[in-house]
């Protein structure tokens, strides 16, 4: 009854991105320019990007190799390894067989350098000098300043603020790796002294930092922006986790029944579930997909579908997501990392395609499942975790009910080590749930652009 390891090794590792645009029967709707309302080419997005990334922004390859100086560096941390949670199992005395695929091991402790190293080398391949970027609770932004450090790219990453003040050991990393660290709103771009104008107070909002970022990056020539989640290129570069997480579950002799990730922009959920989903459409085994997010940011249960702005003073284009509105500023939960106002386009259609469940939880039900899993399996899991950790005890209390045995895997996308204060907070009884209104809901809305 002790937890199994399945471990591939390091010549297993994927040498290739798995494309699900390529896979899917109605193609993901266009982004548009906010002013024609047409579809945007690739001159429109390079001042923000390279157009390595650009191209695989709307690629429709099934696969985009791996090059290999990023392989070089995944190599690090990855394949990373796959365990059998028997001690939770045992913990729920439960039929059900748990799987997860543990992200924490790498340097930032989550999934996020998967994508952060791979930005980092198309930009460097290109002659751009300094990457802007926003950060939440700190995991993207300290990923990618750790990967602007491997790549000798300046970094700066607008924070914001609530958790600037909050979080000051992310920070501390951030400056270890050397990039420089602005707390957000601020009154170094005109979308941050607007913001403050109107609102002198404001905590900020990922939102917010969206635009301080862009703004930044489309000033200067020799700057670029890079965004941690939501983008087809994100989703595309976490794919590594569900290439690695089929391979290993046939180490154990096994397939997923219910796959679940917690979303934020999306990009840990993709990159575990697209090469399920992806081997489902091409005629494999059907897998029921669960999406988790917190009750207080319910972009998938109750937000629309529809185009909207990635950013609060709408400098971005309009992508067509499950959206809150840009306008939208969540409560302070302790899971930063799940605060967006939106979700990944190709998240959204795949969700509209009818392959995704979402579903949303409350804090304090995410933090009892946390400590459960902690107390069984030893490890911390991230808060933003904690949600995908829920849905799965939740789940395999529903086949000890139901007297069936069903494989549960679930993405366990970071560690919490960064997060204890969340932790204290909740045993001391200090957390409370939020949950979003449908009042709050329409209200935020009522901020959306008019298209078509
Ligand atoms: C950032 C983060 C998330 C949320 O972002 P996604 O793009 O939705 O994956 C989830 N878990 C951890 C540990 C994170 O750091």
């Amino acid at each position: 009854m002790d937890t199994v390891k399945y471990v591939l090794t390091e010549d297993r590792m994927p040498t290739s991105w798995y494309n699900i645009q390529a896979d899917l029967p109605v193609p993901v709707p266009p982004v548009l320019h906010p002013g024609t309302g047409q579809p945007i080419g690739p001159a429109d997005l390079a001042p923000l990007f390279p157009m390595a990334l650009i191209a695989q922004e709307v690629s429709q390859e099934p696969t985009i190799d791996i090059p290999e100086e990023v392989q070089a560096i995944y190599r690090q941390w990855r394949p990373s390894p796959l365990f059998r949670a028997r001690r939770l199992e045992k913990a729920l005395d439960t039929p059900a067989r748990i799987y997860y695929k543990y992200e924490g091991i790498s340097p930032g402790g989550s999934h996020k350098p998967n994508t952060a190293v791979a930005q980092a080398y198309y930009n460097k391949q290109e002659g751009v000098k300094r990457l802007t970027t926003e950060t939440g609770a700190g995991q993207w932004g300290s990923s990618l300043a750790m990967a602007g450090a491997m790549f000798d790219l300046d970094v700066v990453v607008y924070m914001v603020k609530v958790s600037y003040n909050q979080k000051p050991y992310r920070r501390a990393l951030m400056e270890t790796y050397g990039a420089r660290v602005v707390a957000s709103p601020s009154t170094e771009t005109n979308a941050g002294r607007q913001i403050l104008a109107e609102h002198p107070d404001s905590t900020g909002s990922l939102g917010i930092a969206i635009s301080e970022a862009v703004e930044a990056a489309a000033m200067s020539d020799d700057t670029k922006y890079s965004l941690g989640s939501v983008l087809n290129h994100v989703m595309l570069h976490q794919t590594v986790i569900g290439q690695e997480a089929i391979e290993q579950m046939t180490l154990a002799d096994d397939y997923p029944d219910v796959v679940i990730g917690c979303t934020g922009g999306g990009s840990n959920f993709a990159g575990l579930v697209f090469p399920f989903i992806g081997a489902k459409l091409r005629g494999g085994r059907n897998i029921r997909v669960v999406a988790v997010e917190p009750a207080s940011c319910p972009t998938l249960t109750k937000g629309v579908y529809t185009y909207d702005f990635g950013d609060t003073t709408h400098l971005t284009p309009l992508v067509k997501m499950h959206t809150l509105g840009n306008t939208f500023v969540p409560e302070g939960i302790h899971a930063g990392g799940l605060r967006y106002h939106g979700m990944s386009p190709l998240v959204s259609h795949v969700m509209e395609l009818g392959h995704i469940e979402p579903c949303a939880e409350t804090q304090l039900g995410c933090f009892a499942a946390a400590v459960t899993f902690a107390r069984a399996e030893g490890i911390i899991v991230a808060p933003e975790t904690s949600h995908a950790v829920k849905a799965t005890i939740d789940e395999a209390l529903r086949c000890k009910e139901e007297g069936v045995s069903r494989a549960i895997l679930f993405n366990l996308s970071g560690h919490g080590h960064f997060d204890m204060q969340a932790y204290t907070d909740y045993l001391a009884g200090k957390l409370e749930d939020h949950e979003y209104s449908r009042a709050e809901v329409e209200a935020a809305l009522s901020s959306l652009p008019q298209v078509g």
